[in-house]
């Protein structure tokens, strides 16, 4: 229980020219915790005792409310809960108005929605993210929001967890007024200035959409939501808010977000956020060792290099890309600045930014340009003689304390800078494909990365807007090497009796953004390909191996980019294919196997036992920090459903008799050399790490 004294910290009250300012301290984000509440709730009556004529609630430090606190989610919220501080100010006998900076998120913005004026600074931003993380605005939002902007907008803003600018919130009519200059002037300002009556949200009149275009954001909403429970929920309940009497709604959405907040989704996606969080942390790490980033430079510019370069644009860093010849380079340059014209023309970037980007970009084929830059990371072919080559030449041009990064797939990162003078400042920055798109970032820490770089990577991770997990190094860190135990017990279930098409619709029946084949041909299969080249010479001639993919690359079936892979594209949509009906008979007959009926169910939980098993295996080494972070890079690199919480996430809430009896159905059909990982321990770990 906080004392009182902690209340009193977390909101201060006093009085200027008549008008109280309630100042919310709660750092680093001003979470909406208990004591922020019960300090709000003493506030509002000191307020009253000393006879304020207004009220203005304001946050200090970065911004207003970032969110209810998530942590007192799990179990009883403590009196005051938040619709009982927004009782507060809506009967308090003094207008009360939000001045917002920062963010105002959740029931921040609730509470803001619940004063009679809502004040922005210039950049703050405002949204109700609570869809996201699998439960519904529980303190008015479905209510109040849609009373200031209408049905539809709300249906859209709320369902997709949409954050605005002030000046958009002001448009539509959220935010009464954005003040430039000192904020808590301007709301003492606005107050003055003119008679503010009482004005709750609550008391203006009823939306009055037109049907169609309110029926239309809820389809949108809800093909968008993946039939989630709260989407199809938030929605009944925002249409309520066309009724003239808001209480009874009130209630019934105050009871929908206590079931939903303790329900499955919402747990596996709280899971998911403090995950998020940890995974950037690396215990016992000084980050104050982070040097800074200045400018980078970019050596390969093909799929992966352009999207590296754009990230680091977008994030305001100036670049210098490198190509091996001047062809390779024009184009390469050309290619990112004809994406930077095509994000203009269809809105989704500003002239003047495409502008600045385009003049931060230089190229050059000589690695002497480099000199200045205090990163440069390598995005050249996956080929070990190469990249040594290339950060050996780098070290050479750079300073000695200039980071130099590899975004390989696979490779030995030990290996790669082996000979180099100063092997602490390598590590790996692995991107996922397209990099300026794709949330995840791999940061792999080879036994020589120094301190001071990996703090580096880590802090510039977050400044690219990126999700960072840590990952030692090995056969494809923590994802891809995931992800190759996933492929292939895919490929054995095909061997063994499914069709690609059965098994990709299994994987997206659970929840995957995509199955696997329709994942491959997407990606390549040339990839994996040479990555099974490479491993032949080590492979045991005794374990199972599917030919199948194989026979598709030698057949030149490269995938989507070759218009044919494990599905024929002939209108560029994904069609079963006879070729590869006819490439998985004969392979089946080859290695004396009778296809067999395999059920979704078995296909989904085959595909899941795989991904916890090669988990298991990973944690065991060493490979990633903390199981949470195995969810982590699933969810963010690999089309996992976040609202599943991540693969260990979900196994460790199945009953663990089913969960072995899939593990010893996988050993069954991996057969010699399966190699199984200490899944019971990783499943109570996760379990574990969540209560601490
Ligand atoms: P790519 O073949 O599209 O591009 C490689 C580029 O590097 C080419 O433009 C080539 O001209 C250039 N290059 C080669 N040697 C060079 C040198 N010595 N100096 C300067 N430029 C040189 O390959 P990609 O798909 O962009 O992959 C690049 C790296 O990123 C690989 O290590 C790959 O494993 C990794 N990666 C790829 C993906 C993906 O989905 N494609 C995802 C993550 C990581």
């Amino acid at each position: 229980m906080p004392t009182d004294q902690q209340d009193k910290a977390c909101v201060e009250m006093r009085m200027v020219d008549g008008v109280a300012v309630l100042t919310i301290r709660n750092p680093p984000v001003n979470a909406g915790s208990h004591a922020v509440r019960k300090g709000l709730a003493d506030g509002l009556a000191e307020a009253a005792r000393n006879g304020a004529s207004g009220v203005v609630i304001i946050g200090d430090g970065r911004c207003f409310i970032a969110g209810s606190d998530l942590k007192e989610f799990d179990s009883k919220l403590e009196w005051p809960e938040l619709p009982d501080v927004i009782r507060l100010v809506e009967d308090a006998p003094f207008p009360v108005v939000a001045a917002m900076h920062g963010v105002a998120l959740g029931g921040g913005l609730e509470l803001a929605l619940g004063c009679d004026y809502r004040l922005a600074a210039p950049h703050t931003m405002v949204g109700l993210p609570e869809v996201g993380l699998g439960f519904v605005p529980g303190a008015g939002g479905t209510q109040r929001l849609p009373r200031l902007t209408g049905l539809a907008r709300a249906i859209d803003l709320i369902c997709a967890a949409r954050r605005i600018p002030a000046g958009e919130a002001l448009a539509i009519g959220l935010v009464d007024r954005v003040v430039e200059g000192d904020l808590l002037a301007g709301a003492l300002a606005f107050l003055a200035e003119a008679a503010r009556p009482k004005r709750a949200a609550l008391a203006l009149s009823p939306p009055t959409d037109d049907p169609a275009a309110v029926d239309a954001a809820a389809d949108k909403a809800l093909s968008r939501g993946k039939g989630r429970p709260n989407v199809a929920e938030v929605i009944r309940l925002i249409r309520r808010a066309a009724e003239a009497d808001g209480r009874d709604a009130l209630a019934d959405e105050r009871a929908v977000f206590q079931r939903l907040r303790v329900a499955e989704d919402a747990t596996a996606l709280r899971h998911l956020f403090f995950s998020e969080r940890r995974a950037g942390v690396v215990d016992g790490l000084d980050m104050g060792l982070a040097r800074a980033i200045g400018s980078v430079g970019v050596i390969g510019g093909g799929t992966m290099g352009q999207g590296i370069v754009r990230c680091f644009l977008a994030a305001g860093l100036p670049v210098i890309l490198i190509e091996r010849d001047e062809d390779s380079l024009a184009n390469a340059v050309s290619a990112v600045r004809a994406s930077l014209d095509a994000a203009v023309e269809k809105g989704r970037l500003a002239p003047d930014e495409a502008a600045r980007r385009n003049a931060a970009l230089t190229g050059a084929t000589d690695f002497a340009a480099l000199s200045g830059c205090d990163l440069a990371i390598e995005a050249v072919f996956e080929d070990m003689a190469v990249k040594r080559d290339v950060l050996g030449r780098l070290e050479r041009v750079l300073a000695q304390d200039a980071m130099l990064a590899t975004n390989t797939s696979y490779l030995d990162i030990n290996a790669m800078a082996e000979g180099l003078a100063h092997k602490g400042r390598v590590a790996g920055l692995h991107f996922f494909s397209p990099a300026d798109v794709m949330p995840l970032i791999e940061v792999v820490r080879a036994n020589a990365t120094d301190d001071a770089t990996l703090a580096t990577a880590l802090k510039l991770a977050r400044k690219l807007g990126k999700q960072p997990v840590v990952a030692r190094v090995a056969e494809g860190f923590i994802g891809n090497r995931i992800y190759a135990a996933y492929r292939r017990r895919a490929e054995l279930l095909v061997l063994d009796g499914a069709t690609p098409q059965q098994v990709d619709r299994a994987a997206t029946a659970f929840g995957f953004a995509m199955g696997p084949f329709a994942v491959s041909d997407m990606s390549g299969l040339d990839i994996a390909w040479a990555m099974r080249k490479r491993q032949a010479p080590t492979r045991d001639p005794a374990a199972r191996y599917v030919t199948i993919p194989d026979t598709l690359c030698e057949m030149g079936r490269l995938g989507r980019k070759t218009k044919g892979g494990w599905y024929d594209y002939p209108e560029g949509k994904p069609v079963p294919s006879d070729q590869v009906a006819d490439v998985i008979d004969k392979a089946r007959q080859a290695a004396g196997i009778a296809p067999a009926e395999i059920e979704e169910d078995v296909i989904q939980r085959q595909l899941l036992a795989a991904i916890v098993n090669e988990a298991a295996l990973l944690l065991a080494e060493g490979v990633a920090q903390r199981p949470s972070d195995v969810d982590v890079t699933l969810c963010n690199g690999y089309g996992f459903p976040r609202f599943r919480g991540g693969p260990l996430w979900w196994a460790a809430h199945q009953d663990r008799a089913v969960i072995a009896g899939d593990q010893a159905r996988l050993a069954e059909a991996i057969g010699h050399g399966f190699a199984a990982g200490p899944v019971d321990k990783v499943l109570n770990d996760i379990v574990e790490e969540r209560k601490g």
